[in-house]
């Protein structure tokens, strides 16, 4: 047997706690960077399982230092989203916060970091108990604000690279609704976009809705502003290459006789290729300034970008060796190959801030005979099993490929 399959023979005494954690993560969400309950849960019991822990940046990091050998690190993160919760389970979230802005948000785990929090704890627990089936350094970090691309940073900007040993690789994972529950899906190279956000305000001229002509009309700028965007992945992006361009909100006005002085858009970009990137960038800002010329808008608009996710691309050699060790304990037809995603994540900002490879994969969250629901989504209720049993048996399998003791 390898040392994973040994080690995790015993994995149903960390399931049971496990469960019970997952329900109360999951009726106790925390907005991004507001993981405060969350993050005191985490440090309980990474101590209450031997661990040295540190907070740092928002976050939670626990070390196991279990002799000579490599430097694992596993990253879970630990926010949830304003999203009010529609699933109707007994454990259901009813909870509101209020956000960065001073509104009063409905939180629900709508993107599943419940079950990453609680499969990252159960693999630090699995991992301390057997700690005479491996060798080496693990360390299981916890994550604030990933949905805002502000937790990585904050933990890298809070002295992370010099107050835990240098991992030698690093592993994060996500639950989706592809592939489906009991699986892995990986992949080498890249599996995630580069992702930012873009506030535009397009200025007009306010006045009363009977005279147009005395005033400029920021609606029908805005709406422009919104058509000729939709140019630029049609006509200037090259059809070879990935490029998303997306209008999430557009807002001008309250009432019916007033025209407005301004309206606001706000943007969401994502792209594979720093080119393509910088493209989607200036495309942007030269469609929107001449948009705003062309209906005469009386001052240039302000065009802010915010929450930047960089590129998630895994490092070959090591995607092959834990796609290697996940075909030997789940088997062939448990491991999928995973196509790259249009969404984002700022996993690698943690690695990057060494230097070290790293790979990040999906694991599965709907069975067959559920309606697999995509992340976000106010319904969305992953099948805790066998969800929760793969997302941790990934993490000791993926830290044992580099840790464990030959047999
Ligand atoms: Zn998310
Ligand atoms: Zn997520």
């Amino acid at each position: 047997m390898s040392p994973a399959t040994t080690v995790l023979t015993a994995i149903d005494a960390t399931i049971a706690w496990q469960e019970e954690l997952y329900r109360h993560l999951h009726q106790n969400p925390e907005l991004s960077m507001q993981e405060a309950e969350t993050a005191a849960e985490v440090t309980r019991r990474l101590e209450s399982f031997g661990y040295a822990v540190q907070q740092i940046g928002g976050g939670v990091v626990g070390v196991l230092d279990n002799g000579p050998g490599a430097t694992v690190l596993f990253r879970a993160d630990m926010d949830a989203l304003p999203v009010e919760e529609t699933t109707g389970l007994p454990y259901a979230s009813t909870r509101t916060s209020v956000d960065a802005e001073g509104v009063t948000v409905p939180v629900m785990h709508a993107c599943g970091h419940d079950l990453h929090i609680t499969a990252g704890l159960g693999a630090a627990e699995i991992l301390s108990r057997n700690r005479d089936a491996w060798s080496g350094t693990y360390i299981a970090l916890f994550q604030p604000g990933e949905e805002t691309a502000q937790g990585a940073r904050s933990m890298v900007d809070d002295g992370l690279v010099d107050k835990v040993p240098t991992p030698d690789v690093a592993f994060g994972q996500h639950v989706l609704a592809f592939p489906e529950a009991g699986k892995v899906g990986t992949t080498g190279g890249p599996i995630l976009s580069t992702g930012a956000c873009i506030r535009v305000k397009a200025w007009g001229k306010g006045s009363h809705g009977s005279m147009p002509h005395l005033g400029v009309d920021p609606v029908l700028l805005a709406a422009a502003i919104v058509q000729r965007l939709q140019g630029i992945v049609s006509r200037e992006i090259a059809p070879t290459q990935f490029g998303v361009v997306t209008v999430g909100s557009l807002q001008a006005g309250f009432k019916a006789n007033i025209i407005p002085d301004h309206a606001t858009l706000l943007l969401n970009i994502r792209a594979y290729e720093t080119e393509v990137r910088e493209q989607l960038l200036s495309a942007i800002e030269r469609i929107v300034t001449a948009e705003c010329e062309a209906s005469n808008s009386p001052k240039p608009p302000e065009i802010e970008l915010y929450e930047p996710f960089p590129l998630t691309a895994n490092d070959e050699a090591t995607n092959a060796r834990v796609t290697e060790a996940f075909r030997a304990f789940f088997g062939e037809d448990r491991v999928v190959q995973m196509p790259p995603m249009p969404a984002s994540e700022d996993f690698s900002t943690i690695p990057n801030a060494w230097g070290i490879p790293y790979t990040y994969w999906g694991f599965g969250g709907f069975t067959p005979e559920m309606n697999a629901l995509p992340n976000h989504n106010a319904a969305f209720a992953p099948a805790i099993q066998p969800s929760l049993r793969t997302g941790t048996e990934a993490a000791v399998v993926a830290a044992l490929a580099y840790l464990g003791k030959a047999e």
